[in-house]
């Protein structure tokens, strides 16, 4: 007979997020940056600030030049996205590592499920220990992980462990940690939801479980109501999913050696642009970051870079991102001709993740999106085309290679 000496109730779901993530990377990098406030910026935005940073008010995402008028001697670096995915992938072979149960959520995080693993590996407790030691030594980077019964416990717990800890809430403890979080802890409490929440004189989780789910959904509608009622009682049957959930999603086109006008080269944007916000849709991902990657006739290759304010997944505001860094680039293809073109979307997240404010914004373009996507399913991708590639070959863009 099999005893196992697990003890019965262990919180064994692991959130592990790094901290800070580029900006680590480039005290890392840099020792001279070390224990000096840094902005990772792109496109004029903060995508990523030291905690010397943030306790100067310095927030992601936040226009770069408020940004450095609150922190005037912070150090303005670039983004290096080579560097990111390859700490990226090191720390994900320490997870992979420690339990086959991951769920990679984005570039920096994921979930992780240690049950199971008691008699091998120790209490989750212990192996989140483990599993922070291991980021720091052979990562050179700090992470938080947080520990809870379910995935939306830990995440909470990993943000109110923040930077470099370690909280586990344990078992029977949830509603004496939750409740008196102020709202803005819960998934998906935005700005609107967060204002309308105050307005009501609801602050803390608390607060939002001794109304009751009724006045929640007349407040907020009635899926958003029963989602935050849910989750003020600490309520979330999520598993961890394990699969591979993807940190960019890409496409790139080769060209030809031919003279091409910027509007030859709109058109190819436009077309990759569709296809990947298709793909983003169907993958339930939002994204923040769009990246341009060209290669020009003597093969040098090049990469911009431009980060949105809020993660999207509509076609239109991406459409916008590529106008623009297309825009921006075209000198450098008017002197050096232009044979591949690819864009890549990355800073992914579960679209699970976007604000509750959703409901209450005017949303036509995500309906047309909706209705494009199902167009093209049913009748091919063909079905519905962009006026600018009306009798263009929409071609077959290939699928992006991690480089
Ligand atoms: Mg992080």
């Amino acid at each position: 007979v099999f005893v196992s000496d697990e003890p019965r109730e262990l919180a064994s779901i692991l959130h592990a997020d790094l901290d800070s993530f580029y900006a680590s990377v480039e005290q890392r990098d840099h020792p001279e940056l070390r224990g000096r406030p840094v902005i990772v910026g792109g496109g004029g935005v903060v995508l990523a600030a030291s905690y010397e940073a943030k306790a100067r008010g310095v927030r992601t995402p936040m226009n770069g030049r408020e940004a450095v008028a609150l922190c005037p001697e912070a150090v303005v670096v670039k983004p290096r996205f080579d560097a990111y995915v390859d700490a990226s992938r090191a720390v994900f072979d320490i997870f992979r590592d420690t339990t086959p149960l991951v769920e990679g959520i984005s570039i920096d995080e994921a979930f992780l499920d240690a049950g199971g693993l008691y008699r091998v590996s120790g209490s989750p407790r212990e192996i989140g220990a483990r599993l922070r030691e291991r980021v720091r030594v052979e990562v050179g980077l700090p992470i938080t992980v947080g520990i809870a019964r379910t995935k939306f416990l830990a995440k909470v717990a990993s943000a109110v462990g923040k930077p470099d800890g370690l909280l586990e809430v344990p078992p029977g403890t949830e509603l004496d940690f939750l409740h008196p979080l102020p709202v803005e802890r819960l998934w998906g409490v935005g700005a609107v939801t967060s204002r309308k929440l105050r307005d009501a004189g609801l602050f803390t989780v608390g607060d939002l479980a001794s109304v009751g789910e009724p006045l929640l959904a007349s407040l907020l509608g009635r899926g958003a109501g029963a989602h935050l009622y849910a989750l003020s009682m600490a309520r979330d049957p999520r598993r961890v999913e394990v699969g591979r959930r993807r940190r960019s999603i890409g496409s790139q086109r080769a060209m030809g050696r031919r003279p091409k006008t910027q509007e030859d080269l709109e058109a190819s944007v436009v077309g990759i642009v569709d296809r990947l916000g298709k793909r983003l849709r169907k993958a339930e991902r939002v994204c923040r970051t769009m990246i341009l990657r060209l290669r020009f006739d003597d093969f040098t290759r090049v990469t911009r870079s431009r980060t949105l304010y809020e993660p999207t997944d509509g076609t239109q505001v991406l459409m916008t991102a590529a106008r623009q860094l297309l825009d921006d680039a075209m000198p450098m293809i008017r002197d050096k001709g232009c044979t591949l073109i690819g864009l890549s979307l990355t800073n992914l997240d579960s679209n699970d993740s976007l604000q509750l404010a959703l409901p209450f914004d005017e949303h036509h373009q995500e309906k047309l999106d909706i209705t494009i996507d199902g167009l093209r399913d049913r009748f091919g991708a063909g079905a519905v085309t962009r006026a600018v590639l009306i009798g263009r070959d929409p071609g077959m863009a290939a699928p992006m290679l991690p480089d």
